[in-house]
């Protein structure tokens, strides 16, 4: 049975829709997280499950049973937020047991709930401070552990990192992995940050304009990513993406011309390319999938930007080529190269290549993946 289930459910506030018939099973147990840009919905839809905000159409379920219209404290779930709103005049002890004392459990057992929340996220130590005392991290532990003190069945985290510095940022991003381990919960995560987004969630949802654009493990998103913009938002550098023209042959080849260069397509990539609408697609290509050397794909080195353990290089294609009237002259792209590889010089004109089977092909009109 699914642990949190969105069917069709839509938000509008006024005219605006910040959530358009969204269909999403959250599994029971794993961690969700919803990603992407600022304004695309993901706040909204993680308040719709606590209750938040209302659905204005459409229906939520949580562990099977239809809450659209349950109150919010009879959720069985716990929100964390960015902001920790801890009581400052309490001890991190009075805090975690907060929750548990306005639900009136007995003190004895608050006490070990709170211990042993406390001890899940190590603050055993710190359990007498005040959050004056304590550190950003510190705090936002804390803030963790009054949500896990009540053990519901659902965690929701809104950007719960996003005020922390970088290097305790890794550090608790660990640490909730580690956390949903042991509690055996369903979390739902949500994040504009796609690096948290691959390195956390069991599965993956992108959405953008209030739309679910794709949901699957991060490794499914990142090699298949279902459009250009699930494409273009998760990597980083992102997916290098060029027009191409498609050139079909008598003998029913197909090759794909990009600036000056023609690449033959292997007969799978060119079956896929059959229902492309006007015989232009745009060719997907991640930046650590592209080699410099003697390729087919003509182009100038601009940039050449080393990072210590991986070095990225700015090329322009070359050539020109008309599309719809429209003169279109070389587009950039991006080579990850590892610190090992030969360094181009700018300037240097060298041949790009791909292997096939990393190229990924788009309809340029509709933006769906081909192939
Ligand atoms: P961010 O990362 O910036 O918080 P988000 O992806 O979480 O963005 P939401 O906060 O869910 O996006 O907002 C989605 C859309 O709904 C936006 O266009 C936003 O302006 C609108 N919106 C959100 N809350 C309200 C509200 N209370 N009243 C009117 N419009 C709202």
């Amino acid at each position: 049975m699914p642990g949190v289930s969105f069917v069709e459910a839509t938000k509008k506030f006024d005219d605006v829709v910040a959530v358009d018939h969204l269909t999403l099973d959250v599994e029971d147990g794993e961690f969700l997280v919803l990603v992407g840009p600022s304004g695309c919905g993901k706040s909204t839809a993680l308040r719709m499950i606590a209750g938040l905000e209302e659905v204005t159409s459409g229906a939520l379920l949580i562990g099977g049973e239809d809450v659209t219209d349950v109150e919010p404290q009879d959720r069985d779930l716990a929100m964390v937020f960015q902001s920790y709103a801890l009581y400052p005049h309490k001890t991190v002890r009075q805090n975690i047991e907060f929750p548990l004392k306005s639900r009136k459990v007995p003190a004895a057992e608050r006490a070990a709930r709170a211990e042993r929340a406390a001890g899940l996220l190590g603050l055993g130590d710190l359990l007498e401070r005040r959050p004056a005392q304590l550190s950003g991290g510190q705090r936002q532990r804390v803030a963790l552990a009054r949500a896990i003190v009540r053990e519901p069945r659902v965690f929701l985290m809104d950007e719960p990192l996003s005020n922390l510095d970088a290097k305790t940022r890794v550090q608790t991003r660990a640490e909730l992995s580690e956390l949903h381990e042991t509690l055996g919960a369903t979390f739902i995560y949500v994040t504009h940050d796609q690096v948290e987004a691959m390195t956390m969630g069991t599965r993956i949802a992108v959405l953008d304009g209030g739309r679910l654009q794709q949901v699957g493990t991060p490794d499914e998103v990142y090699d298949r990513p279902a459009n250009l913009f699930v494409a273009g938002f998760i990597g980083s550098p992102p997916m290098n993406t060029v027009d191409a023209a498609v050139d079909r042959t008598p003998d029913g080849g197909v090759a794909l011309r990009i600036g000056t260069g023609r690449i033959e397509l292997p007969a799978a990539l060119a079956r896929a390319l059959s229902g492309a609408a006007d015989g232009e697609v745009v060719v997907g290509v991640r930046p650590e999938h592209l080699t410099i050397g003697q390729g087919p794909i003509e182009a100038t080195v601009k940039i050449v930007e080393s990072l210590g353990h991986e070095r990225h290089v700015v090329a322009e294609l070359a050539g020109t080529h008309e599309h719809q009237d429209e003169i279109v002259t070389g587009a950039l792209v991006i080579v990850r190269q590892s610190a090992e590889d030969p360094a181009p010089r700018t300037g240097e004109r060298v041949g790009l290549s791909a292997r096939p089977d990393q190229v990924h092909l788009f309809d340029r009109r509709t933006g769906e993946r081909l192939a």
